[in-house]
């Protein structure tokens, strides 16, 4: 069965999967969604003797339709490779009474390598598909994870240039670290003085910049995007909730069709709606449990109906989540409207003019499956002590989190149903709070000697992307105000003003 894919703000919309992975963002600023969500008729016993990389072939292979199955393949194989410290790319470990779906073990150890290391093979393909000449200009903006991962994807592959824009006072040092010191002809990073809101902002615009994509198409460039709200990252993110209830099965956790919970750590709603479309493909998921930190606007949502982001952006130590526009929403407020793209288009609209929206009673209505809640900071401090303290178990800032979270549903619900909480990223990325968290007397030591810390600690070995950066040179160091994004991004490309 061929999926073809709309936009959620124009229902004239109609392209295949590899238009959308190149396109990215859909006419009018609204995103591509699959016009119909395909069943996995896989049974869950053939499922459980299957690799990582055979679930995702089924279950990207449902999805991207106008892909050969060696094209598909293809790409699946040289994305989940040895940059992957572990064969099993997404293990799942049994701590402190839940399952840790460990997203983190590729190239920047956090868990939007899981869809950036194959975007990129996706979008080339796409490009060869489609017979696209031009040069593709991936334009990112980052809250932290995603431009290293992106900047790691796409450095060095023929025919793509990538720039990625952070806030740059919104980022750990680390994460920062990670991304100045990367290498690549084709990769440009630019530090923005606002917040991650105000970087993705920036980039929206210059998507639906139509004198800007003139002058691009001259230049022989096109924009395509690796944030979240292109197709190409959400598919990806399906497989590794399928691949997780197939380990809970084949490990005897849980029987056949048995029911499990899933908590994720939210910023733009990307991971977690990829776990609502694995219920929606027929996985055994109950409750879909969004975890948010201090900047608490999907929690307000799920409670009231009303999302509101005129609010005060909190910096906390879970920055990848300090996000107030979770653009990945529309794709489910698209879905709770009855696939009206008329009815989202207006609230969407509304959210752009005064920042806020409500839903119906009906939409609200729909949304029975979620559970959302937040962690505070001291508490998020609280819940990396207590499961380092009960069981050795070492948690970064955001799964810490959903861990908080988790515990606030249980007890509020007494739900007993197993629960996979989704580890978005290594402790060794947020080295600094996760040490401060477990004892105060961390505080004094650099950032290296607390990575030394953390491996005697843990038992954790120092993974890679951490040994890399201790001694790489910085290679990128612009830093511009937030309307000079579009002028900058002329500047790298070298198009006259
Ligand atoms: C990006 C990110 C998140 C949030 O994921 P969304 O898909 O944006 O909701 C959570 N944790 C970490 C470590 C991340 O990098």
């Amino acid at each position: 069965m061929e999926i073809l894919y709309t936009n959620t703000r124009d229902a004239q919309e109609k392209v295949t999967a590899s238009q959308a992975i190149l396109n990215g963002l859909a006419g009018h600023g609204g995103l591509y969604v699959p016009m119909t969500i395909p069943k996995l008729d896989v049974p869950v016993e053939k499922l459980a003797e299957m690799t990582y990389q055979e679930v995702a072939y089924e279950v990207m292979s449902r999805f991207l339709t106008d892909f050969t199955p060696e094209e598909l393949k293809h790409c699946i194989d040289s994305a989940y490779d040895s940059k992957f410290d572990t064969k099993e790319i997404a293990p799942l470990v049994k701590a402190d009474g839940a399952y840790y779906l460990e997203l983190f073990h590729g190239a920047t150890i956090a868990f939007k390598d899981m869809a950036l290391s194959i975007l990129p093979h996706l979008l080339i393909t796409a490009a060869k598909k489609n017979h696209v000449k031009n040069e593709i200009v991936i334009l990112t903006a980052t809250s932290g994870d995603t431009g290293k991962a992106a900047l790691a994807g796409f450095a060095d592959v023929k025919g793509t240039k990538i720039i990625v824009f952070y806030p740059k006072n919104g980022v750990s040092p680390i994460q920062e670290k990670q991304m100045v010191t990367q290498k690549g002809e084709n990769t440009s990073v630019v530090g923005i003085k606002g917040n991650f809101d105000q970087a993705q902002t920036g980039v929206k615009q210059m998507f639906s910049d139509a004198a800007l994509a003139r002058e691009m198409d001259e230049a022989g460039y096109q924009f395509s995007s690796a944030n979240s709200i292109n197709i190409g990252r959400l598919v990806p993110q399906i497989v590794y909730y399928v691949y997780a209830y197939a380990q809970m099965y084949k490990k005897g956790e849980i029987g056949e069709g048995e029911k499990i919970n899933v908590v994720v750590p939210t910023g733009n709603f990307g991971n977690i709606l990829a776990a609502f479309y694995a219920k929606n493909m027929g996985i055994p998921i109950e409750k879909l449990i969004c975890a948010s930190n201090e900047n608490k606007v999907l929690y307000d949502f799920f409670r009231t109906g009303v999302y509101d982001k005129n609010r005060e952006f909190v910096l906390t130590s879970s920055p990848s989540m300090d996000i107030l526009i979770s653009s990945n929403l529309e794709r489910l407020i698209y879905r709770i409207a009855g696939e009206n793209a008329q009815a989202n288009a207006s609230l969407m609209k509304e959210l752009s003019e005064e920042g806020k929206y409500t839903i119906t009673p009906g939409m609200k209505e729909q949304l029975k499956d979620f559970y959302g809640n937040y962690t505070s900071e001291e508490e998020t401090a609280q819940v990396i002590r207590s499961v380092y303290e009960s069981c050795g178990y070492v948690l970064d800032t955001h799964t810490a989190v959903a861990a908080g979270v988790y515990k606030k549903y249980c007890k509020e619900t007494q739900d007993t149903t197993k629960t996979v909480i989704a580890s978005t990223a290594s402790p060794y990325k947020f080295t600094r709070s996760v040490m401060n968290a477990i004892d105060e007397k961390y505080d004094a030591m650099t950032d290296f000697q607390l990575i030394n810390e953390l491996s005697k600690i843990s038992g954790v070995k120092i993974p890679q992307a951490i040994e890399d950066i201790r001694t790489a040179p910085v290679l990128h160091n612009r830093v511009c105000e937030v309307e000079a994004m579009p002028d900058v991004v002329k500047e790298i490309l070298k198009i006259e003003k």
